[in-house]
């Protein structure tokens, strides 16, 4: 029942009892062969033949049972791997008179457990071992070390989502294959740097990240010239689904023992080595330093932690109210997005945004700030709220970028919340880089009904020339030059001059930042038409709004 064949020999003899089951699992039928051991060895794989005959005649093995895996080759050149059980019965002189033995194919079972390793160990997309395998690896590397140099690199491939974004997910699959050969052959390549069986060169590591473990490192400069190559290789377009695209990488590398004895510390360093890369302009290379771990450690964790906040949605919409000095009423709600983080406490905006711009995780957090503010107008509008026009800031790094307005329209649809309650609100230096798709997003926009805000004006550039040649609806006036007001300096009336200017263009104006009553009446006389700040309401969770909205 068990397929389990059988044989007994008695040493020093030729031939051996066999079971019918024997015949089948070694591939020959009665007439082919006489049972003899010759016969039997015949069929083992030439690799595998001595171990079978040493465990037969390891007749000063103590122990009476052995068991032995090996391979069974057919005659018609099927490939088994069966298991050999054997008990040795000794006579009184202590040698052994009879062996018997029994043998099961378990080539089925291997093939499972291979391909259960497979799973475990190696990304299914790429075929590139994985993580886990790269640690286990890396811990036997480091172990076996003794003083000699590793090193790890962390290759990331820059904007990799973009790619996502515009080819599909299917795009983007096709892609990170192409990227894994042609990584792998690069290392390979590099003189003297060919991986043998077993030994592992690369692993992909993350969506976009891919590992390179480098062995008996002689010199830096060794390190710097593959991690070069793979740069170039990468700059060599890849042709994905009929179109050539030219992706960057960056890279940071750490070495053992130098920044890292243990593997977690070396791929702690790679990867802080490998932002910095990002951080310098992408397209990089940067080796760690000691030096890249103190102040910088602090804006690298939130950075990686920002990563995983997208995916695990930790993100919050804080809403703080406009209020109009006409209507005496909540005439907006700016989204401000919060971060109340496992590691960090809560993150503000100001710290974290500018992160997230450097390290491209901003389109991101901007499109999820997106929609859920979207989706929470749309929830206020079935709750019968008189929902007023509710705004979300926008960084200038998605205001460049093309794809912006069809992500606004999608994400209205999607969310069902019409256009006319939606605003969004962008910085001058968004202005500042005379793309075309800057102008094209905002003309798309407004179009559809959304309204621009000019932010923080006053505190850039505060170009005439923007507000005259960009379609803007509302300047909102910043909060240093309202908490100037009723001090020494010029706040006041540069407040009367932006006021009378932008009413003369037909902008609205909003005053930021508005915390006292001195503020709030100057800012009235001056015909500010809405005003936000501690003074009128705080940027609040969307429970206590309900409150205060309910109380209307
Ligand atoms: P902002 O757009 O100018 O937003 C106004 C900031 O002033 C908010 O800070 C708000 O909490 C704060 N504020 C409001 N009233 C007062 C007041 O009376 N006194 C004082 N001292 N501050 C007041 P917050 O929420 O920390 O946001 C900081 C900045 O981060 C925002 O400035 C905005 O530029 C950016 N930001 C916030 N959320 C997002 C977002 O979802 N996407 C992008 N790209 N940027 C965001
Ligand atoms: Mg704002
Ligand atoms: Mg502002």
């Amino acid at each position: 029942i068990a397929k389990l064949a059988h044989w007994e020999w008695l040493p020093g003899r030729s031939e051996m009892l066999w079971s019918e089951e024997l015949y089948r699992v070694i591939g020959i039928d009665r007439s082919a062969g006489l049972p003899t051991l010759d016969n039997l060895l015949d069929r083992v794989h030439p690799e595998d033949r001595s171990s079978l005959e040493k465990a037969l005649q390891s007749s000063d093995d103590p122990s009476d049972t052995w068991t032995l895996d090996h391979r069974v080759l057919r005659p018609d050149g099927e490939i088994r791997v069966v298991r050999q059980r054997a008990e040795v019965e000794r006579g009184p002189d202590g040698d052994p008179d009879r062996i018997c033995g029994t043998l099961q194919d378990i080539t089925d079972r291997r093939r499972a457990e291979d391909q259960i390793r497979q799973l475990a160990y190696y990304d299914p997309l790429t075929a590139l071992p994985n993580r886990r395998m790269l640690e286990e690896h890396l811990e036997g590397v480091l172990a076996g070390a003794d003083g000699e140099k590793i090193a790890l690199m962390i290759v990331d491939l820059d904007r990799f989502k973009r790619v996502n974004d515009t080819l599909g997910y299917g795009g983007g699959d096709e892609l990170l294959r192409a990227v894994a050969r042609r990584l792998h052959r690069c290392v390979e390549s590099v003189a003297g740097r060919s991986g043998g069986a077993g030994s592992l060169t690369t692993a992909r590591i993350g969506s976009d990240e891919f590992a390179v473990v480098l062995d008996e490192v002689r010199s830096l400069e060794e390190v710097a010239t593959v991690a070069r190559k793979v740069l170039e290789s990468m700059r060599e377009p890849f042709l994905i689904e009929g179109k050539s695209l030219v992706m960057e990488a960056s890279i940071g590398t750490a070495m053992h023992p130098d920044d890292g004895r243990d593997v977690h510390a070396l791929i702690r360093n790679a990867n802080t080595a490998m932002h910095h890369a990002k951080e310098a302009g992408r397209g990089l290379q940067r080796f760690f330093r000691a030096a890249m771990n103190e102040r910088a450690t602090r804006n690298l964790g939130i950075e990686s932690g920002l990563r995983q906040a997208v995916d695990r949605d930790e993100f919050l919409v804080y809403y703080q109210p406009l209020w109009g000095t006409h209507s005496e009423a909540i005439v907006g709600l700016e989204a401000l997005v919060r971060w109340p983080s496992e590691e960090y406490g809560l993150v503000t905006p100001s710290e974290f945004i500018p992160l997230a711009e450097e390290s491209g995780i901003i389109e991101s957090i901007g499109e999820w700030v997106l929609r859920a503010t979207c989706r929470q107008g749309r929830a206020w509008l079935e709750a019968g709220f008189d929902l007023p026009r509710l705004s979300v800031n926008v960084s200038s790094l998605q205001l460049r970028e093309p794809e912006l307005f069809p992500l606004v329209d999608s994400i209205l649809h999607e969310t069902r919340l019409p256009a006319e309650h939606l605003g969004v609100e962008i910085t001058e230096s968004a202005l500042l880089t005379d793309r075309p798709a800057v102008t094209a997003n905002l003309e798309s926009l407004r179009e559809l009904g959304v309204r621009v805000s000019l932010d923080d004006f006053g505190t850039g550039f505060s170009s005439l020339s923007h507000i005259v040649r960009y379609p803007i609806d509302t300047l909102k006036i910043d909060q240093s030059f309202v908490r100037g007001i009723g001090r020494k300096g010029q706040s006041g009336p540069v407040i009367s001059a932006v006021v009378a200017m932008a009413h003369q263009l037909e902008l609205n104006v909003v005053a930021e930042g508005v915390e006292t009553a001195e503020q709030e009446a100057f800012l009235r006389r001056e015909g500010c038409d809405a005003l936000q700040g501690y003074r009128l309401a705080r940027p609040m969770s969307v429970a206590a709004l309900n409150r205060l909205l309910s109380r209307r």
